[in-house]
């Protein structure tokens, strides 16, 4: 029975390699790393898109959307093509607003534009989860990449597990804002100029304290191999860095 019930979980997430994760009650969640900014995940077998883009070859196959949250509209994080391949009927799409406009037209779909701050619950009965909208932008001197208040990050909670998105973002002061919530797992970008360095990543952490980091969106201008420098920065730190293929 209980090999039956892993093959199945694989099956589930597609091509991606994944995570898994269960929280305080039992309840099961999976993440899936798909490439840069995009990551998937299955949620008591809710399937949950964030920024599905890049990488298009493995999207052939992948499980069809039940939620998609876009954080903005660039391509790297926004694609019509990859949207396409993993739609059905009734996906709910989470997104700023520039993303809403963009598919206003957009059938059978139920979208929900989300401003900093906005929240709400999802999914069925067995697997709701929360998700709030945070701030996600650059400092002033690179505003022209990502302007505040545009952008959004996500903070899901899942039973509990505290899953934080970043989207494109620096180290900026509302990310101290985020210590209260006691976030378990944090993706945070890293490529500069569009999101952060090492250093900038090193005093995010320090900020609100994931038990865990994920760093992700950091390719072209690192790889896999690279990321081992980030490791050991905050090697002095209480957080666990993974590192995974979001190059
Ligand atoms: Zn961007
Ligand atoms: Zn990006």
């Amino acid at each position: 029975m209980f090999s039956f019930l892993t093959v199945l979980l694989s099956l589930v997430m597609g091509n991606f390699v994944t995570d898994s994760y269960k929280t305080d009650s039992g309840k099961s969640l999976e993440i899936g790393f798909i490439a840069h900014g995009s990551v998937a995940f299955d949620f008591e077998g809710t399937v949950i898109y964030v920024d599905p883009a890049e990488a298009q070859a493995k999207f052939a196959g992948a499980p069809k959307a039940d939620f998609i949250l876009y954080t903005h509209g660039h391509g790297d994080h926004f694609d019509k093509k990859i949207l396409a391949e993993i739609v059905k009927n009734g996906t709910v799409v989470i997104c700023n607003e520039e993303v809403g406009q963009s598919l206003a037209d957009y059938g059978n779909i139920s979208v929900i534009v989300y401003q900093n701050g906005d929240s709400g619950s999802f999914g069925p009965e067995n697997a709701r989860f929360g998700v709030k909208a945070v701030p996600s932008h650059n400092q002033p001197a690179n505003y022209r990449f990502h302007p505040p208040v545009k952008n959004n990050g996500y903070l899901f909670d899942f039973d509990g597990l505290k899953v934080l998105v970043a989207g494109d973002t620096e180290d900026i002061e509302e990310l101290k804002d985020l210590k209260k919530e006691q976030v378990d797992i944090a993706f945070l970008p890293v490529n500069q100029p569009y999101t952060m360095t090492f250093e900038q990543a090193v005093n995010a952490v320090s900020m609100f304290e994931p038990k865990i980091l994920y760093p992700y969106h950091f390719g072209p201008t690192h790889t896999q191999e690279g990321m081992k420098e980030l490791v050991k920065m905050l090697s002095g730190y209480k957080v666990e860095v993974k590192i995974r293929p979001l190059e």
